[in-house]
Parts: C-alpha cells; structure tokens; sequence
C-alpha cells in the first residue's frame, strides 16, 4: 500500500520531537481586550527639583546640571562638561590649520 511506501512518522506527535505551539480557542472580547491595553499607557516620569542649582531632575539620581547628590560632588557639571568640549574643538581645529 502507499502507507508502506511513504514514510508518515513526521506527522506523528507520539513520542516526537515535534511540538505544537498553543492556539486560543476564541477571540478575547471587547471587555477583556479593554481591560488588557488599560495597562499600555505612557507615564510620565516624575522629577525633583536639585537642592543645589535648583535644576530639574530625576529622584534619587546625581543632577547631571550640577553633578551633586546630597551635598556632594560625584561627576562634572554640565557646564564643565560643555566646556571640555569646547577645548577639545578648538584643539582639532587648531591641529586641522596646521597640518
Ligand atoms: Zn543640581
């Protein structure tokens, strides 16, 4: 017969390798659905302001304005930082008129 013939055993789930994915049976309706994406909005993060420079920022983080954190000094402020790359651009084009 062609059963004999042709080799089904790829079509057989017992004991294969073979897994199905899970399919839902019916449609979620409108209610479900709503219920669902009420969690899928935008929040809006909550600011701070800087005890030291005033600036807005994110709670319990360094103020990237001024560089403190509870009165004290961890990174570089934004106006050093700008500052650095200043000189950092006019030393390339002062090595640029040059060679
Ligand atoms: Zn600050």
């Amino acid at each position: 017969m062609i059963f004999e013939i042709l080799d089904f055993s790829h079509f057989l789930f017992f004991d294969s390798k073979i897994s199905v994915m899970g399919v839902p049976k019916s449609k979620p309706g409108r209610m479900r659905a709503r219920r669902r994406r009420a969690f899928l909005t935008v929040s809006v993060p909550s600011f701070s302001t800087c005890p030291n420079c005033g600036a807005y920022k994110l709670p319990h983080r360094i103020c990237p304005e001024c560089g403190y954190y509870k009165g004290v000094k961890f990174v570089r402020s934004a106006e050093e930082r700008r500052a650095e790359i200043r000189a950092k651009q006019e030393e390339r084009k002062k090595e640029a008129s040059k060679g």
